[in-house]
């Protein structure tokens, strides 16, 4: 167990460090790292395997970062950086292509990937809930929210816990959005 603690703080480390200076785009601008902890904390939360938690820290380090997958797979082996690559999308393809590469790939990812992408929205939501980009208005939130739910009807399945939080946190961002504009 305290391997798994120690292995976990590590990519803790690693991500706060190949993360330093960025922030969220929310207007609390909260240090970007603080979205990964997250992720990871919901994944520990609901049992995730090891490999999903570590992963859930790593996991915007290749498309946010210049950490590369050769790097990861150095310091946490090729699982876990199997992983991060299921979890990381094509930066040279267009923005609408990703987001439609999303919704149609998810029910092809792994087991334990579907779990980090599913903690990933579950975090994102809450974000687009508590501190929305300055610059994202009601109708870009909808359609956010609505995305998100697509994406994530294909992750579903794995694990019951986390399928129930990202359901209630759905119903609550969409709540949250009818209340708010
Ligand atoms: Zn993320």
């Amino acid at each position: 167990m305290s391997s798994h603690l120690a292995e976990t703080l590590r990519a803790a480390v690693f991500a706060a460090r190949a993360h330093a200076g960025q922030t969220r785009k929310g207007a609390a601008a909260e240090p970007y790292v603080n979205h990964v902890l997250e992720v990871a904390e919901i994944l520990a939360a609901h049992g995730a395997p090891q490999a999903a938690i570590l992963a859930g820290l790593l996991h915007d380090t290749v498309e946010d970062t210049p950490i590369t997958p050769a790097e990861l797979t150095l310091a946490f082996g090729a699982e876990v950086a199997g992983l991060v690559a299921e979890a990381t999308d094509d930066k040279d393809l267009p923005k609408e292509t990703r987001k439609a590469l999303q919704v149609s790939q998810a029910a092809k990812k792994s087991d334990a990937a579907k779990q980090l992408k599913l903690a990933d929205k579950i975090s994102n939501l809450r974000a687009i809930m508590h501190s929305p980009p300055r610059n994202w208005d009601h109708a870009r939130r909808c359609e956010y929210i609505g995305w998100a739910g697509r994406v994530a009807a294909g992750l579903k399945g794995v694990n019951p816990g986390l399928d129930q939080l990202f359901d209630a946190t759905y119903r609550d961002a969409v709540a949250h959005l009818a209340q708010h504009d």
